[in-house]
């Protein structure tokens, strides 16, 4: 339903809080956040918190110490498997090392789900989401760009993500097709969202994604290129908005 996300330079937790407060209007059963971790004596890696219910549910689950300067968050509007703490978003892959959150219906899902079954995954919800999250865990591939595009050559059906991966702590991946995205372009930060209701607040430069496209945000740039792999020239608009 609702996708934030943010990178830079600020404490990620309560921005997307923020940010996802700013959906709620839009309906929703569930919310979590991923983030890369970060000043808390551990050696980084991706920590996650989900709740089914309200954003004050999830605010109130927030583990000590939850911080760090890149993050993705969601309100999930249940698709596939009722809404519970394990369906809502972000989605792990088994190695815990992807977070993917994601608004859309994958109509593939059931089968690429048997297909890494009988792989040896084990599935942690019941969510068409979670595929994608194995999908990109497991491709070959060097760059988490091309790791995306990997496993979206699977997927049929509508999606508007952003990925994390634990091997990339310095960026954050996005992609749509059919549900929309949209970037936020700030000073040494850039922004996510599925809504530029969530990025007014904090800037009012924005991209909105095509069908096909993708983008790579890191703390001071974002490229945006097609699903093939070339890049499109997308230049920022500023957006009117009454507060
Ligand atoms: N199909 C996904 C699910 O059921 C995403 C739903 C949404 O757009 O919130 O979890």
């Amino acid at each position: 339903c609702g996708i934030v996300g943010y990178i830079g330079k600020r404490d990620v937790a309560p921005l997307l809080l923020e940010g996802l407060q700013r959906l709620e209007y839009r309906g929703y059963d569930s919310a979590g956040i991923a983030l890369h971790g970060s000043g808390t004596g551990r050696a980084g890696g991706l920590r996650t918190a989900k709740a089914k219910g309200r954003v004050r549910d999830l605010e109130a689950k927030l583990p000590p110490r939850f911080a760090g300067t890149a993050g993705i968050a969601h309100t999930r509007w249940a698709t596939h498997g009722a809404p519970s703490d394990e369906n809502a978003h972000p989605h792990l892959d088994d190695a815990g090392r992807v977070a993917v959150v994601h608004n859309g219906i994958i109509d593939n899902a059931a089968e690429l789900r048997a297909r890494l079954t009988a792989a040896g995954v084990v599935f942690a919800s019941e969510t068409d989401t979670e595929v994608l999250a194995h999908l990109i865990g497991r491709a070959e591939a060097e760059t988490l760009e091309e790791k995306v595009r990997h496993a979206l050559r699977h997927i049929e059906g509508t999606y508007g993500i952003a990925v994390l991966h634990a091997g990339f702590p310095d960026r954050i991946v996005v992609a749509r097709n059919g549900s929309p995205v949209v970037l936020g372009i700030g000073e040494k930060e850039m922004f996510v969202s599925s809504d530029v209701a969530a990025l007014v607040s904090h800037t009012r430069q924005v991209i909105t994604l095509d069908d096909g496209e993708m983008a790579t945000l890191t703390a001071d740039d974002y490229r945006t290129y097609t699903t093939e792999g070339s890049r499109t020239a997308a230049a920022p608009t500023t957006v009117e908005w009454e507060a």
